[in-house]
């Protein structure tokens, strides 16, 4: 089966293991069973999260 989850980059990873996106305008824990995450801009699939990477990068 095709990887069809959203892809997030992390923003912050809490001590209990959630992860709040950085496209999260108040940090909020990824459903995991929906999303997954990375920690770096390779692989990451999701549009937001992709706007806010890109306008760092400029
Ligand atoms: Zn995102």
């Amino acid at each position: 089966m095709r990887e069809k989850r959203k892809i997030h980059k992390a923003k912050y990873i809490a001590p209990n293991g959630d992860v709040s996106p950085l496209c999260a305008k108040t940090p909020k824990a990824i459903n995991m069973k929906l999303e997954s995450w990375v920690n770096q801009n390779e692989g990451v699939t999701c549009d937001k999260c992709l706007k806010i990477i890109n306008w760092k990068e400029q």
